[in-house]
């Protein structure tokens, strides 16, 4: 894996050859013939290196600091995912291949009727992986991942929030193709009347909407020459009905992430099983699922955690003197001893207003 240590972080989306790399060369070449101290480098999937302070300059109209701290705190480095780690969830696997990827790699078939949506959100109950598609859809599509989450523009930043939110957009554009990742999107375009919702937070949300806006039309002209019909606002929420009427109809796609059926729960429980010995069987499986009906893909997580401890736990403190190879392999038993302790997370009291919000709001199914 292309980890990077922490003074770098790892850009995609430079090395698509369909793609107009007009900006990034800029940067790219005039960083070359010049050392670039550790804290100012950036370092593409391509191995390119370019500056931070030199893309920063490049920006007109934008606070140096705020463009700064996108590019140190709200890019994505490391740690990729791909579409092969995320159990199940196909459907929303399709949609955002159609909505998102495809066109990112392929944007000359993609335009006209054809043209990508600009915004797009997931839905449903927390800990079903949402985060984690949105994160294989930047490394799918080979994109500069930019991920924030909407509460802490309204808590850590504020006051400074305005200014970030232009930088983001301002860097999301110039470094196209990018997916802007907002988690928690209920909290930066909730309701009006939501209660706490204070001047300041007011004036965030219209900054993002303005922001938003401008790229809608920055897409429609054609003079730009930034690659904006490759920059889409993909949010991510578990509480959808907290969304105001105008913001959800900017999303043109609602894409409901469901509790894991129990094909996905499998294929979740054999990947975390994988390099773990075990002796359960086709039988113990079967049991397994049964037992986990309801649950998210992180009660899963958790409760593979959980159960994996079981062989240690009960050596006590024999487990200091015990042989690796002498501890005894993960049975059945040990995960029904865990489901003592977790439990699914979402009551199925919330599950029906997913659902019954899925039904009307949601692109599909
Ligand atoms: P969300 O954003 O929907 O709240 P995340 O994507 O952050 O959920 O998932 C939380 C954790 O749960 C992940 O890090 C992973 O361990 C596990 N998980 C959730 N859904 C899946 C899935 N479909 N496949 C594999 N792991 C999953």
């Amino acid at each position: 894996k292309d980890v990077k240590t922490d003074k770098e972080l790892v850009l995609s989306g430079q090395d698509n050859p369909t793609k107009d790399t007009e900006n990034l060369k800029e940067l790219e070449e005039s960083t070359n013939d010049e050392k670039t101290p550790d804290n100012d480098r950036m370092v593409a999937r391509n191995g390119t290196v370019m500056s931070k302070k030199k893309i920063v300059a490049s920006l007109r109209g934008v606070d140096e600091a705020a463009a700064r701290q996108i590019l140190d705190e709200i890019v994505v480095n490391g740690d990729e995912v791909h579409w092969e780690d995320i159990a199940g969830l196909e459907e929303a696997k399709k949609s955002l291949k159609e909505a998102v990827v495809y066109p990112f790699l392929r944007p000359d078939l993609f335009s006209g009727l054809r043209e990508p949506a600009r915004g797009m959100l997931l839905f449903g109950p927390p800990g079903t992986g949402k985060t984690m598609l949105a994160r294989a859809v930047a490394t799918e599509s080979q994109s500069t991942f930019f991920s924030i989450s909407a509460s802490s523009l309204t808590s850590k930043y504020l006051g400074e929030s305005e200014k970030l939110v232009r930088a983001l957009f301002q860097l999301a554009r110039k470094m196209a193709p990018s997916i802007i990742f907002v988690d928690e999107i209920d909290s930066l375009l909730g309701t009006r009347d939501r209660d706490g919702e204070n001047e300041a937070s007011r004036r965030i949300k219209n900054e993002f909407l303005v922001q938003w806006s401008n790229l809608t039309k920055a897409a429609a002209g054609k003079d730009t020459g930034e690659d904006v019909q490759r920059v889409l606002v993909l949010a991510a929420t578990n509480l959808p009905w907290g969304i105001d009427d105008a913001a959800r109809r900017r999303f043109v796609r609602r894409q409901y992430i469901p509790l894991p059926q129990r094909n996905t729960r499998r294929a979740q429980l054999e990947t975390l099983l994988m390099h773990q010995k075990h002796t359960l069987s086709e039988v113990d499986f079967d049991a397994l699922l049964d037992l986990t009906r309801g649950f998210s893909g992180s009660d899963i997580t958790a409760l593979a955690k959980d159960a994996a401890m079981g062989p240690l736990r009960e050596l006590g403190d024999r487990l200091l003197m015990t042989n690796k190879s002498e501890i005894r392999p993960l049975k059945l038993k040990d995960f029904v001893c865990s489901l003592r302790y977790i439990k699914p997370s979402v009551s199925q009291k919330s599950l029906a207003r997913f659902e019954e919000w899925a039904k009307v709001y949601g692109s599909s199914g």
